[in-house]
């Protein structure tokens, strides 16, 4: 079982409907500690991704479409999220190149390549309560996973576990990255926007893949 562009495709679809449904948890947990937005800034991201997708040709590979989710989220998105997101994706597609299907090791260094494309344009470090508090215990799960010859559809289910643990782990902390970093304690308590968008990201990522499995 390997991952091809319908699981890319499946992939935006289900990230366009989580974003949109929860819209207005990412705003609530942004406005306790930035600035309201978050939930408006994917939404808007996204839904410009679903509409570029329609004219995606069916022949892309994988790694072309998720450049194109980066480009349109890169071009769309404002605040902190967009760009950080954006690079996720392109260095992420960079990595699996040309293949057109995607193995475990191929779906690792995909998650890889992309929550160090985040670390290289934010610097933020685990327990920074940032979006990659959700991306590196995802990388490590997943890389566990391949590890134990898991397919991919386990592989990304692992991750997104490991994104859900890592996005309420941002409750207790302070923030020391973007606008959180602000707030110093009263930043406690509260659960990072970015973290938990990360990881639903990521479970729509795992989603896609389960139904790709049929
Ligand atoms: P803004 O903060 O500009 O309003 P958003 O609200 O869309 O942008 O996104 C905020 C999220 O961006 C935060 O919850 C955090 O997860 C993430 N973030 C901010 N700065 C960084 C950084 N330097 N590295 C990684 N993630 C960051
Ligand atoms: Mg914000």
């Amino acid at each position: 079982m390997s991952l091809g562009l319908s699981w890319v495709t499946a992939w935006v679809a289900d990230t366009v409907k989580v974003v949109s449904d929860n819209r207005l948890h990412l705003i609530d947990l942004d406005r306790e500690i930035g600035d309201g937005d978050h939930g408006e800034n994917l939404d808007r991201g996204f839904t410009a991704v679903k509409a570029k997708f329609e004219s995606l040709p069916s022949d892309s590979t994988p790694g072309e479409a998720l450049k194109l989710v980066a480009t349109t989220l890169i071009s769309t998105v404002g605040g902190a999220s967009g760009p950080l997101l954006g690079t996720a994706y392109l260095k992420g597609s960079q990595a699996i190149g040309d293949q057109a299907e995607l193995d475990s090791d191929a779906v690792v260094a995909f998650l890889t390549a992309a929550r160090d494309g985040v670390v290289l344009r934010g610097k933020a470090e685990v327990g920074d309560k940032t979006m990659i508090d959700a991306w590196t215990p995802a990388v490590d799960a997943a890389t566990a996973a391949a590890a134990d010859g898991k397919s991919p559809s386990e592989v990304l289910r692992a991750a997104s576990d490991a994104a859900a643990a890592g996005a309420v782990s941002t409750e207790p902390l302070v923030a020391r990255k973007g606008r959180a970093s602000y707030l110093g304690e009263r930043a406690v308590g509260h659960r990072d926007p970015g973290a938990e968008s990360s990881s639903l990201i990521i479970a729509a990522a795992a989603d896609a893949a389960a139904s790709q499995e049929g």
